[in-house]
């Protein structure tokens, strides 16, 4: 059976339309519930996220992969009724950001414990929502390089993705080689990896995206409209143009292997969040972008359309 799991139950492939392959219902750390200064009440939530997903599903949009992951605010429940409300399809993932947005709880988990807890996520359901994970998030933690709780969770992901047919992303693609080891180890095809965030401001200079596409994987341009051309723009802003003519680049060169994305919360959890910034970016800018640099809507289509169903069918 060929299908994709949604928070709703499968959808087949072709019904999938326009994806946005990386964005957040709402991302914060764990404890960010606990803070006052940004605490918000769950409708107010609502409020500020149901008009973006309604003005994209407006747009042509039709998923919304939602990469928070275990610890970080995902709400099952809270996505269901999103998705019920706007009609758009919500995609959650298993798995953690990074070995450092992990609650103590999971410190030490070993690949094992790791491995069962994300078969349960994607073949029984997220906790008792029955909602099966459709993605696996793996990440690697601040600093840079992988520790040995990054190691694990990418183990136990490549295992599960192996036995599953979900695919893999990754929350940033430097320091890629022991990530790419581990998949080999576990007989993980390349192909089933997005690596995530190979645009970003900070980034872009130490990820290896020519290597990583000659192992097979996919690169993720997926913090599109994190500009330097914000008033307030965060750390990992990139010029627009730069990381524009980085994606054309790739979409010249080899379309196949690019996916994008704009990495937006639609209401952050415990921080400001980037004002100006929405999932909207995709249809509002970078497709307009891609466009006046020539890029065909054939092109656009396997970008946004037809790749992006191809990597989130499960493949047994
Ligand atoms: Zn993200």
């Amino acid at each position: 059976m060929t299908h994709v799991n949604t928070v709703l139950g499968p959808v087949a492939p072709e019904m999938l339309g326009y994806v946005a392959i990386h964005e957040h219902i709402g991302y914060g750390m764990p404890g960010s519930e606990l803070d006052t200064t940004f605490w918000k009440d769950p409708l107010v939530r609502y409020e500020e996220t149901v008009p973006k997903l309604q003005k994209f599903a407006s747009y042509g949009g039709r998923t919304f992969v939602d990469a928070t992951g275990i610890c970080n605010g995902r709400d099952i429940d809270y996505y269901k009724s999103l998705s019920a409300k706007t009609g758009v399809h919500i995609v959650a993932c298993t798995g953690f950001v990074g070995g450092n947005t992990a609650l103590p709880f999971f410190v030490d988990a070993t690949v094992d414990y790791l491995y069962r807890q994300f078969m349960h996520e994607i073949t029984v359901g997220i906790g008792g929502t029955g909602a099966k994970a459709g993605i696996i998030k793996v990440g690697v933690s601040r600093g840079g390089r992988m520790t040995e709780l990054d190691k694990r969770i990418y183990r136990a992901a490549a295992r599960a993705a192996v036995h599953t047919g979900v695919p893999i992303f990754t929350h940033l693609a430097i320091d890629p080689k022991p990530a790419v080891e581990i998949f080999h180890d576990e007989g993980l095809s390349l192909d089933r990896v997005l690596f995530g965030h190979v645009d970003d401001g900070i980034n872009h200079g130490n990820t290896p995206d020519e290597w990583i596409v000659s192992q097979g994987g996919i690169l993720g341009f997926d913090t599109f409209g994190y500009e330097t051309q914000l008033p307030n723009p965060p750390f990992w802003a990139r010029d627009r143009n730069d990381r524009l003519g980085h994606f054309m680049r790739w979409v010249n060169q080899d379309v196949d292997a690019v996916l994008a994305s704009a990495d937006a919360n639609c209401s952050a959890l415990g921080w400001p969040g980037q004002e100006g910034h929405t999932i909207n970016y995709i249809f509002e800018d970078l497709i307009p972008d891609m466009k006046a640099e020539g890029a065909s809507d054939e092109t656009v289509e396997r970008i946004f359309v037809t790749n992006p169903a191809k990597f989130l069918t499960l493949t047994v």
